[in-house]
This record gives structure tokens, C-alpha cells and sequence, in this order.
């Protein structure tokens, strides 16, 4: 009898909760991210994942409504790191990793990692790259099995033989092999095709290569090109054929300037980017993708003795500061950038570091937010989904106890987190 009460008690405060699905937020400072400016005290309404309304003034709250007092906030859309991997975190033990742990460590790890990328108010990521791992991730986030940032993800990276990317690159003669297309190593045209088509039967959402070389890998090269432009192109129009964009790594100007011409969306870091890489850019809505903080991580870590492999410390010594003045001339001149920082490179949840060198390098901070929210929501075809707190779009709400405007280090301390409508901080 007295398990029967307690069973149907269960079910009506079960189905109390999922009645109950409006939740009130008033806000004292909500952004316009469009107009780039502050409204006050507002009223958001939110059902169902979804925002119902905004209303100006502070409306009543129903008895029967979910409340959160953000009066004395500034609430945001949640935001967006268009790179970022999920599956890693760099350490001095990073480079064994990959012959020691087995892929179920790899999914924990991953999932530790995306809690806390949430948490630090990023509700939106595109994964750039991991071992495969990050796709499963993608659907256990979205299945609402683990807490976690919105996925986009690349799956595994694309790399011609020996380049950034290729997955057998440092180890013995036995283990490197001879990886091709479905290990994401694909040289002349036909295999690029393939490695993009592996990728969308392992599930991808977007592509990315590495265009150049790149500072953590074992090889000498952190800059040289490692694509021609026709494999380039034969990956951006397969790509295209699925709806997929294409992202580049890259350091050095030529393997940048190639990856520009052949249709990529986003060129990632820019290190040695020349004034006509840029132009191309410009004409062609190529976005920079910033990561300086990662390159801060880098040349900082190059220091410590034995964090990186002998053959990587004079790549980071040298790409890693370069990163914040690229980024500089890059804005300045007009080239389109859209925020990400190569989290994983540095700890996870530390993505907001990036707003603050980005307005160091002179962005002004409303611009590094509208670059973390809008920008992305029209790269990833969300434009009318995320990046703006407005009817029919996602319920991705964030808030901060002071004007990011004035204190641009406040966007490191998350206060509220809220993803489809369910909150995750508060
Ligand atoms: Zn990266």
C-alpha cells in the first residue's frame, strides 16, 4: 500500500513537471545582438526548448511558471566556438595517449570536457577534429544523455600523408602504416573525394583539413602547404554535394592562400596570412577563425621543459606568438572573423580568454561577442535558430554579473546557463 502511494506520487509530480513547461526569465540588461545594444528590463518567455516572446517591463509570473530573477544580469545568447576539440586536452602525456588509452577512455574524457565547455557558457561548438569519437559524443549530447554544447562536428580531420592530421604521424614504422581516405589521409583528387565521403558515413556535419603544417604534430614542418588547390577543390565540391562546409588549418601563407582559392569557409589560426590572402578573403566570404588563445598556450607551454616533444617546441616557439598580430592586421583590414579558439589545445572551458585578446588586438567587445553569436548561426545555417534571445529561436540563455562592454573578463565567469531550456548553472 504504502509503496502504491509512493509510486503514484511519483507520477503526479512527474507529470506536474512536464505540464509545467513555461519558464519566466526577467532580465535586467538583454542583448540585442543584432543591433548590438542593451534593452532593460525585460521579460523572455520560454516553452518547449523554445523562446515564446519578449516583452518589455517585468510581467507577472504565473504560479504555474518556472521563474529565474536575472534582474540584476546581462543576458546574452548562449555562445558559439567554432573550434574546438572535444575529444583531447594537451598535456605533457598527450603524445603516448594515443598508443596507451583505449577509445572508451577517450569518450569519458570527451565528456567531462563538453560538461565543462558548457558550463563556461558555450552552447554551441564545432568540433574540429578528433579520432571519430566526437560524433558519438555529438548524439549523447543531443539524445540528452550527457550534459553538453550543441555539436558540429568534423569527425576525423583530413591530411595528405605525413601532413597535420595524419593520425600515424611520430609513431614506430609498424604503427604508422599506410592510413587512406576512411583514416582521413587522402592524396590526388579521387581520394579526397573518398575521405570526404567517409566522413559523411561516419556522420560529420562539416570538413576539415589541414592545409598546412601545423605546431603540435611530430614533423618538422609547422607551415609548408600540404595540399595542391585541385585537392582542395575535389574536397570543397564533394563536400558541397552534402551540405557540408569546409574549415582549414592553417599557418603558412601559400597552403593558405591554396585552401582560400579552392572554396574553404573558415581558415583556421592564419598564422603567416599575407595582404593577398586577406584580399581573397575579403572577396570570397572566407571567415578567420582567431585562436589566439591557443597560440598564447603554446609559445607559454614551449617554455616548460618536457611539456612538448623536442621536435614541436621551436613550431610553437615561433607560430604561437604571431597569432595575436595576425589577427590584428586581419580585422583591421576588413576580413570577416568568426570566434574560435582551439580548446584543447589549452583546458577546456577557458573558451572565453579569446574575447579578451580579441579586444587587446583592438575588436571592439560588442563586435568579439557578435562574432561568437550571429557570425556562427549564419556559417552553420542556424541563422534563425541560435545567436540571438528572440521568438522561435533556441532557448540558449547565458548571463554575467556585469557589462562584458566594461569588463571583458566577466565573460569568464558564466552566472547562468540555460540550453534548449533546461538551465545547467545558476
Ligand atoms: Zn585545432
Amino acid at each position: 500500500m504504502k509503496l502504491r502511494l509512493t509510486l503514484l506520487m511519483f507520477f503526479v509530480i512527474t507529470i506536474s513537471i512536464a505540464q509545467n513547461t513555461t519558464t519566466i526569465i526577467h532580465a535586467g540588461h538583454l542583448l540585442d545582438t543584432e543591433k548590438g545594444t542593451w534593452l532593460t528590463e525585460m521579460t523572455v518567455t520560454l516553452a518547449d526548448g523554445e523562446i515564446q516572446s519578449l516583452d518589455k517591463g517585468y510581467l507577472k509570473v504565473p504560479t504555474t511558471a518556472d521563474y529565474y530573477d536575472l534582474k540584476d544580469k546581462w543576458v546574452m545568447p548562449g555562445l558559439t566556438d567554432m573550434h574546438v576539440h572535444m575529444e583531447t586536452e594537451y598535456n605533457p602525456h598527450a603524445y603516448i595517449s594515443k598508443f596507451v588509452d583505449d577509445p572508451a577512455d577517450v569518450a569519458y574524457n570527451s565528456v567531462k570536457y563538453a560538461e565543462i565547455t558548457l558550463m563556461s557558457g558555450f552552447t554551441t561548438v564545432r568540433d574540429l577534429g578528433g579520432s571519430g569519437i566526437n560524433i558519438s559524443l555529438r548524439d549523447a549530447v543531443n539524445a540528452g544523455k550527457v550534459p553538453g554544447p550543441r555539436i558540429f562536428t568534423a569527425g576525423k580531420s583530413i591530411a595528405t600523408t605525413g601532413g597535420h592530421a595524419d593520425p600515424t604521424n611520430g609513431g614506430n614504422q609498424a604503427f604508422m602504416g599506410n592510413p587512406g581516405p576512411r583514416e582521413g589521409v587522402a592524396n590526388g583528387s579521387d581520394e579526397a573525394r573518398a575521405a570526404v565521403r567517409h566522413r559523411y558515413k561516419n556522420g560529420a556535419d562539416c570538413i576539415k583539413i589541414t592545409a598546412t603544417g601545423g605546431v603540435l604534430s611530430v614533423a618538422k614542418n609547422g607551415s609548408n602547404p600540404q595540399f595542391t588547390v585541385e585537392e582542395i577543390k575535389a574536397i570543397t565540391e564533394t563536400a558541397a554535394d552534402y551540405g557540408y562546409h569546409v574549415a582549414a588549418h592553417a599557418h603558412g601563407d601559400e597552403g593558405m592562400y591554396r585552401a582560400v582559392e579552392g572554396g574553404v569557409k573558415t581558415i583556421e589560426h592564419g598564422t603567416y596570412m599575407s595582404e593577398r590572402t586577406m584580399e581573397l578573403m575579403i572577396k570570397k566570404d572566407c571567415y578567420l577563425v582567431p585562436t589566439i588563445t591557443a597560440g598564447k598556450e603554446v609559445a607559454e607551454k614551449a617554455e616548460v621543459e618536457g611539456f612538448y616533444p623536442a621536435i614541436v617546441v621551436p613550431k610553437a616557439r615561433t607560430v604561437g606568438p604571431q597569432i595575436q598580430g595576425t589577427f590584428a592586421r586581419a580585422y583591421k583590414k576588413g576580413v570577416p572573423i568568426v570566434f574560435g579558439t582551439d580548446a584543447g589545445v589549452f583546458a577546456h572551458g577557458q573558451n572565453a580568454k579569446e574575447f579578451g585578446y580579441m579586444n587587446e588586438a583592438g575588436m571592439p567587445v560588442m563586435e568579439t561577442i557578435q562574432s561568437a553569436t550571429i557570425t556562427p548561426a549564419k556559417i552553420l545555417k542556424l541563422e534563425d535558430k541560435i545567436g540571438q534571445v528572440k521568438k522561435g529561436f533556441y532557448a540558449d540563455i547565458i548571463a554575467v554579473s556585469q557589462n562584458p562592454e566594461k569588463n571583458v573578463a566577466i565573460l569568464e565567469q558564466m552566472d547562468f546557463v540555460m540550453k534548449d531550456g533546461v538551465v545547467y548553472k545558476r
